[in-house]
């Protein structure tokens, strides 16, 4: 008899381990476990989401005929590691089995997503358990981690873009034989525009979807609030699909209603919204309720039905294909070295608004908020507004990875690290884009109407009330002069500030050294 161990974010009918097992004789284990839950102060929103989502697949693999064994949370448990459990759990069925061959003499896991866990699973479970471990690749993922390695090997710089066409190539998404759709692999060029509203003649934004809530929701919930209430956050506003059926309803208002205007908004953000056209699907992605390739055939489809542009599809295909393939790909490759990588030797810690929420910053304040309310925050808000602003501070990357960790519904280290780490943090040197995505107050508010409504102002830099990113930016250029000055692509940066007058200068220098010393009143 085999034990079959299925972790939070495995949640797939078809997952490898699934298939290479037997649901007349296996026995499979789901298990909330203490470590799991609290190695970072996960927010309140992703445990409940997860915990929920567990307790539906395990009620679904017993429909199915499954035998499962299901550990709830306990936080005075004896068994607070999933190691301490999967013992118990053997030891268990040891008892309940009097015969030999009902022994467990197996434990059957799908590659886990994180280098600290599928470590122990190689190393130590086998050694520590006495029992042999089964490891399956996990083909949920386009491409596998030897593939991507494959791929890396020889290649002096490995971009996303070229990546992404050969998964384009493998998939055969948006592809006319061996030629992109269109003629053209990318549209982003024209998925750049600013979302004003419904009474400058935008598409009004469709209203986010809601679920019916049942008792295993409640319970969780419930549990959730009794012992997670320190941790950020807030269930109020707790929307999320805890079942496959559920986020399919999800995918499928996304494809009917967001999806044709999502590449042309792409990168807007507007006070008061936290979605706008974006998918909000990478929660499910993530944990298994729905699985990458079907999400790119319907989008495609999609597209075929003429229900989409094309530079909405592919835009979003790419997203899904291109990017969260390539860092997963990344994080296998360059793991463990790649979290501890600090190239700009960046070393201020991260400032307390990040926890609680509170500044004067408005594009800042939006961000905090959809964050805390929703776990979520779309990919500009993350990489433009918080991420940019960790940036230009040079708040240590460790920090800012952490709590990317923590307060996303999403975040899991194989995707959160090379997002923080290599594409806001330039943590990495490079290896992840070309240059680092800094800017100032300008981008924001190209981009937002956030600008309109802060005590800031975005068109000074060096006032008492001038807009902190424009300073800081001009610091953060002028501090990393050794390390950009020959980038190509930051070749004017550097002659604008090189053409600036001393004063000037020096102005902004001072400026954004009062700031850094008061980070925590901005
Ligand atoms: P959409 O905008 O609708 O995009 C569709 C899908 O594309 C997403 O669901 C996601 O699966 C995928 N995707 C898009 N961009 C990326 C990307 N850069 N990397 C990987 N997948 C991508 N994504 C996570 O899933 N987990 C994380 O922990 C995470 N941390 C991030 C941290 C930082 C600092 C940054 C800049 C980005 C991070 N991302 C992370 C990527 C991206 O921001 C989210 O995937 C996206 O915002 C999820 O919202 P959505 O489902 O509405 O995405
Ligand atoms: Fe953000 Fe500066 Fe605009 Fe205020 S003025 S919203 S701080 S970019």
């Amino acid at each position: 008899m085999k034990l079959g161990i299925i972790l939070a974010d495995q949640l797939t009918h078809q997952l490898a381990s699934l298939r290479a097992l037997n649901r007349q004789n296996d026995i499979l284990l789901l298990a909330e476990v203490v470590e799991e839950a609290t190695y970072v102060a996960h927010h309140q929103q992703k445990i409940a989401l997860l915990f929920s989502a567990m307790r539906h697949f395990a009620e679904e693999l017993k429909e199915q005929g499954w035998r499962v064994i299901y550990h709830t949370f306990d936080s005075h448990s004896p068994r607070q590691s999933l190691l301490d459990v999967i013992a118990w759990c053997c030891g268990q069925c040891c008892s309940q089995h009097s015969v030999e061959d009902d022994l467990i003499d197996a434990l059957v896991v799908t590659e886990c997503g994180e280098y600290r866990l599928q470590h122990a699973i190689d190393q130590q479970w086998q050694e520590t358990l006495g029992i042999r471990v089964e490891c399956y690749q996990d083909d949920r993922f386009i491409c596998s981690t030897d593939e991507f390695r494959h791929w890396a090997s020889g290649r002096k710089q490995l971009r996303m873009e070229y990546f992404y066409r050969e998964m384009r190539r493998k998939t055969g998404l948006l592809m006319e034989q061996d030629k992109p759709v269109g003629d053209q692999w990318n549209f982003d060029a024209d998925n750049r525009q600013r979302y004003q509203g419904e009474s400058h003649g935008d598409t009004p934004l469709p209203v986010r979807i809601s679920h019916q809530r049942d008792q295993i929701d409640h319970d969780v919930i419930a549990l959730v609030k009794q012992e997670f209430a320190d941790h950020p956050g807030t269930l109020e506003h707790f929307y999320w699909a805890t079942t496959r059926q559920q986020a399919l309803n999800e995918l499928d208002h996304f494809i009917q209603h967001r999806l044709p205007d999502f590449g042309t908004y792409q990168d807007a953000m507007k006070s008061g919204e936290h979605t706008l056209f974006h998918s909000l699907i990478s929660p499910y992605l993530n944990c298994g309720l729905l699985t990458p390739l079907e999400v790119c055939q319907k989008a495609e489809q999609a597209y075929i039905n003429q229900q989409a542009p094309l530079n909405a599809v592919e835009g979003f295909i790419r997203q899904i294909i291109g990017w969260r393939e390539y860092v997963r790909g990344i994080y296998w490759l360059w793991m463990p070295d790649y979290g501890a990588l600090n190239i700009l030797d960046n070393h201020r810690p991260l400032p307390d608004f990040y926890w609680h929420g509170n500044t004067r910053m408005h594009c800042m304040s939006e961000c905090f908020n959809n964050t805390f309310q929703h776990a979520y925050a779309h990919h500009i808000q993350r990489l433009m507004v918080t991420g940019n602003f960790a940036l230009l501070s040079g708040i240590t990357p460790q920090q800012v990875g952490e709590w990317y960790l923590a307060v996303y519904a999403d975040a899991y280290e194989w995707v959160e690290l090379p997002n923080t780490h290599g594409m806001v943090m330039f943590a990495d040197g490079g290896r992840l884009g070309s240059k680092p995505y800094a800017a100032s107050g300008n981008y924001i508010n190209k981009m937002s109407d956030y600008c309109k409504h802060c005590d800031y102002n975005v068109k000074t830099a060096t006032d008492d009330n001038s807009c902190p990113f424009n300073s800081l930016y001009w610091h953060f250029i002028q501090r990393h002069q050794p390390q950009f000055s020959n980038n190509p692509r930051m070749t004017m940066v550097y002659r604008n500030w090189q053409k600036m007058n001393p004063q000037k200068q020096q102005a902004l220098i001072d400026r954004a050294e009062y700031l850094l010393a008061n980070l925590n009143d901005l």
